[in-house]
């Protein structure tokens, strides 16, 4: 940590700003220019953080060298990591792994179609909302455990492993029972005992960034699902809140290099919550391959206009075939396979 001193500081008021930093346990090192001093605190920078010494008489700033997340850190770990789901789909690896499905499950007949027919395109992992975190409290809520249950009954059909989102501490178990990957939507990011919850449950988790979060929140979100020993996380861009209104969400593509230079874990984007609008969905998805994400989440509905959430963003199962076979073509051109 760097600790800059004001101008005109007295060399008592210094004096004791190192001996704050000494007993803390850190070496000190001490340089004195014309107009400033500096002091390098060095040693395990995280204790001095809770001690305020921006508030100490003399400091004019404080700035920390280390990055405040650890664990899900490139410095951490240098190798990008790889989640292992089984039956040869691996998350992070050469191959970008497609996860499509309707926004919430409505229906078995409606579910399982589904899933019959973006497996067939290529997706490896089958999506449906159970538990909708819904802006009106009068819209769809999801159908719950049966909603679960129906999940369940679409992967015997199909083999797909499953993700669903969880948005209660409290369902936690429930949910691990039925999916493969715990999904925590934009609206929970910064749910803290959620994400200890999910860390603590030891099932990959597909975190997404928050309607407003920057990509340092994001990472210190992963970081809490780190923490408690579980670092099977994909980072999912799915659209921020900015002024422009021509799209539900603006796609922030570049959230994908910087990420994969901050951090381990592999990134997914979701162009359906960015783009709001079914036929933005192709662009957008060819171009987070473009920028190197390790997967994409795709709403895919049987019947659009009559579906019970997202209609207007979700692709018909045809639609979604014909944009897998571009995405092939953009995928090899980075050098990966779709
Ligand atoms: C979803 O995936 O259905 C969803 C609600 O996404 P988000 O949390 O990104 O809004
Ligand atoms: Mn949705």
């Amino acid at each position: 940590m760097i600790i800059v001193i004001k101008k005109d500081t007295t060399q008592e008021m210094i004096d004791h700003v190192v001996e704050r930093i000494k007993t803390a346990g850190l070496a000190v090192h001490i340089s004195k220019g014309k107009e400033r001093t500096i002091i390098g605190a060095i040693g395990d920078e995280s204790v001095l953080v809770s001690m305020a010494l921006e508030a100490m008489p003399g400091v004019e700033s404080v700035m920390p060298i280390m990055k405040p997340y650890k664990l899900v850190s490139r410095e951490f770990r240098k190798e990008s990591s790889v989640i292992d789901l089984g039956g040869g789909v691996r998350i992070g690896d050469t191959e970008i792994q497609v996860i499509a499905g309707p926004c919430s499950v409505e229906n078995r007949q409606s579910l399982v179609d589904c899933a019959i027919q973006v497996k067939a395109a290529g997706a490896k992992i089958l999506r449906g909302g159970a538990f909708k975190p819904r802006t009106s409290p009068y819209d769809f809520q999801g159908l719950g455990t049966d909603g679960l249950k129906l999940l369940a009954e679409a992967k015997k059909e199909t083999g797909l492993p499953i993700i669903s989102e969880l948005m209660d501490p409290r369902d936690t178990e429930l949910m691990c029972e039925y999916v493969d990957i715990i999904q925590i939507g934009a609206r929970n990011m910064q749910n803290f005992r959620l994400l200890m919850e999910v860390g603590k449950a030891g099932k990959p988790v597909l975190l997404k960034r928050g309607l407003s979060a920057t990509l340092k929140e994001f990472l210190m979100s992963a970081e809490y699902i780190a923490s408690q020993g579980n670092s099977q996380i994909i980072l999912c861009e799915r659209g921020i809140r900015t002024f422009e209104t021509a799209t539900r969400n603006t796609l922030d593509l570049s959230a994908v290099p910087v990420l994969k230079e901050e951090t381990h874990l592999p990134i997914f984007i979701d162009p359906s919550h960015s783009a709001g609008r079914w036929n933005l969905v192709a662009p957008l998805a060819k171009a987070a391959i473009a920028v190197g994400a390790d997967g994409l989440m795709i709403e895919v509905h049987i019947d659009p206009a009559n579906a019970l959430c997202d209609g207007a963003q979700s692709l018909k199962p045809s639609k979604f075939t014909a944009l897998m076979g571009e995405l092939r073509k953009v995928a090899a051109a980075v050098g990966r396979t779709l």
